[in-house]
């Protein structure tokens, strides 16, 4: 039997997150002041965005690097926080991480699926948030599977953390597909059908990798009565530095969340 009983709604992490879903937005990762704060506040005008999130330590692929700006961000994230009063979400991937981020008022943590891959690194994370009492989002592990998922929510469950969700946002594929990431949607139904109070949200910028099938990857989240969204925005998209081909304006975002029929179905 699993601890993951006493995971609560999200509406009652915050007060902000009344809707449903709750869309989480912003930029893939923060490349300046003005691009995190003029997003942030296109962001705000979108009713259903309630959570900002940022890319702050990127992990990047190839050697690409933006460097260690954190605590640069992290206040201007506190700016975007006040300005807006959207809530901020962060990816943390280290002890560090989780440190400074605590230590600068950021709402809610998110653990990136690299890090939900190895074992070890999700010890490290489940000591550092011993106590703490922050939100935690974890995404699925590249591969497809379940069981490293549910080890990685239940070990930071075990530190004490109750206000969880998971993430789904696909899982690596080894052939080429129209998609970046193939959706397996099978694997977010079984998790949501063994542990029925943990909210799941959807990462349809990462399985798209395409803004063009954002919408009907959104469709399909909501018709498995998924509890929110997660989509990257920058509010100069087609200047973005990463993940360019799957950023939306918030304009865009709104259209695409405006299109979006929300049915009461359960999984
Ligand atoms: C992201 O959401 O920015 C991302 C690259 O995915 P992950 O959180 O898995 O690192």
């Amino acid at each position: 039997m699993s601890g993951l009983e006493n995971c609560k709604p999200m509406n009652t992490w915050f007060k902000k997150l009344d809707t449903r879903p709750i869309v989480i937005s912003g930029p893939s990762v923060v490349e300046s002041e003005e691009q995190l704060l003029n997003t942030a506040r296109e962001l705000k005008k979108v009713d259903q965005v309630k959570i900002f999130r940022a890319g702050v330590w990127k992990p990047q692929t190839a050697t690409k690097t933006f460097g260690d700006r954190g605590l640069d961000i992290l206040q201007w994230l506190n700016q975007v926080k006040q300005e807006t009063g959207l809530l901020t979400m962060v990816e943390v991937a280290s002890p560090k991480h989780v440190e400074m981020c605590l230590r600068h008022n950021v709402d809610i943590l998110w653990i990136g699926a690299r890090t939900t891959s190895n074992p070890f690194s999700i010890q490290e994370l489940a000591s550092a948030l011993q106590g703490m009492n922050v939100p935690v989002m974890i995404k699925n592990p590249l591969n497809p599977d379940i069981n490293l998922w549910i080890g990685a929510l239940e070990q930071i469950n075990k530190a004490g953390i109750s206000r969880m969700a998971a993430i789904h946002c696909g899982f690596y594929p080894f052939e080429q597909t129209s998609l970046r990431n193939i959706p397996k949607w099978e694997i977010p139904i079984e998790l949501k059908s063994r542990f029925h109070n943990l909210p799941m949200i959807c990462d349809p910028s990462h399985i798209a990798g395409d803004k063009q099938h954002i919408q009907q990857i959104s469709q399909k989240a909501l018709d498995l009565n998924m509890d929110g969204l997660m989509i990257e925005s920058h509010f100069k998209p087609e200047e973005a530095l990463s993940e360019l081909e799957e950023t939306l304006s918030p304009a865009e975002l709104d259209e695409v969340l405006r299109g979006l029929v929300c049915r009461l179905n359960s999984i």
